[in-house]
């Protein structure tokens, strides 16, 4: 008898679950991408004990029209590519088509949608199995309700870390889109408690003092270069202000927040010897680019991509920094705060 079956499609979901869904951290990132990626103007974030009880994303976005909102929570199933050709230019955050369907594999997920033309939807699916889908009659956009993370997966719920790590993983991913989106207006809000709120009037800097105080936020220095190849903008601190941890640094690649060890090292060669070892300047660096140059299909979670000509933008970014600092770095010394 043969002994090779092939899995059910909810015990794949939950399977490759595992590789995007983390932690309530990694819920909330793809869900405010989708946000994004469905070009919301307005994007509220609401998390009960940390994402522990529950998740909830509203926007204002394109919404789902009836007809797609079951494929959606199907695996491999999007609507952002759809050639080989798409994936060496993906433009949106989103293209795997793995979020809905792994999230609603582990959880149970209520989502609300209308893409403003058809009558809405309502969906709800838990650990994979459809509970409801029926008509809403709601305004469009999409509002997505995550309870219950990880009851049929124990072992995944064991492996979380305490409310308080959870939560700080959940700000600190918050953050990092409200600084690669401040074009968009989000709110964050933790137990009833307001943590963040951004204009969405597309000032950087004001995206900035709300995150990292309005005091850090003016000692901070613009800077801008570009060669044929990439553009690179951002804000980047005096070397007076400074932090203990390389974590204060936010690189965004078409405003995809990614981590990159040697671009970070570009960003700290732009201040030469005026940081102190051990020393990191708080940045945030836009970094705009042909799809076609960078590879964001490397990491499941698309922390990391793969950037040709990285060596050149390195160089870019570090002179960028270098001369705006040059230019600047008298202001601590007038204002007496070194
Ligand atoms: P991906 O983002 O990689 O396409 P997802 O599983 O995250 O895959 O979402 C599947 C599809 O559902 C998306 O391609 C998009 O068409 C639709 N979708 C998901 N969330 C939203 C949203 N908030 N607003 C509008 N459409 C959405
Ligand atoms: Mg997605």
């Amino acid at each position: 008898m043969a002994k090779i079956h092939e899995l059910t499609e909810v015990l794949a979901d939950q399977i490759a679950a595992g590789e995007v869904i983390e932690r309530p951290a990694s819920i909330v990132k793809e869900l405010v991408e989708n946000s994004v990626d469905a070009h919301s103007r307005q994007i509220d974030i609401i998390v009960e004990n940390s994402g522990f009880d529950s998740i909830r994303i509203i926007d204002d976005g394109d919404g789902i029209e009836s007809d797609d909102v079951f494929t959606a929570f199907k695996r491999h199933a999007t609507s952002k590519i759809s050639s080989r050709q798409d994936l060496f230019k993906v433009a949106s955050l989103g293209f795997r088509g793995e979020a809905l369907p792994s999230i609603a594999s582990v959880s149970d997920v209520t989502m609300i949608t209308s893409n403003g033309t058809d009558s809405g939807t309502e969906i709800n699916i838990r650990g994979g199995e459809i509970i409801k889908h029926s008509v809403a009659a709601v305004r469009q956009g999409t509002d997505i309700f995550m309870k219950d993370l990880f009851f049929n997966t124990p072992a995944r719920l064991k492996y979380l870390k305490s409310p308080q790590t959870e939560l700080a993983q959940i700000t600190d991913i918050v953050d990092r889109l409200a600084l690669g989106n401040p074009d968009v207006a989000i709110t964050f809000t933790h137990n009833q408690h307001e943590i963040l709120r951004t204009a969405g009037n597309g000032n950087l800097q004001q995206v900035i003092a709300a995150i990292y105080g309005i005091s850090n936020a003016r000692q901070m220095v613009y800077f801008e270069n570009e060669d044929a190849d990439f553009r690179v903008t951002g804000y980047t601190s005096l070397p007076a202000v400074t932090r203990a941890s390389r974590q204060y640094i936010t690189i965004l690649i078409n405003r995809r927040y990614i981590r990159n060890y040697q671009l970070t090292r570009s960003i700290i060669q732009g201040y030469g010897s005026k940081l102190m070892v051990g020393r990191y300047p708080i940045s945030v660096i836009n970094i705009e680019l042909d799809p076609i140059l960078v590879d964001v299909n490397v990491h499941p979670a698309k922390r990391e991509v793969r950037i040709s000509k990285e060596d050149q933008l390195g160089q870019l970014i570090a002179t960028a920094l270098q001369e705006s600092i040059a230019q600047e770095n008298l202001i601590p010394d007038a204002l007496g705060e070194l």
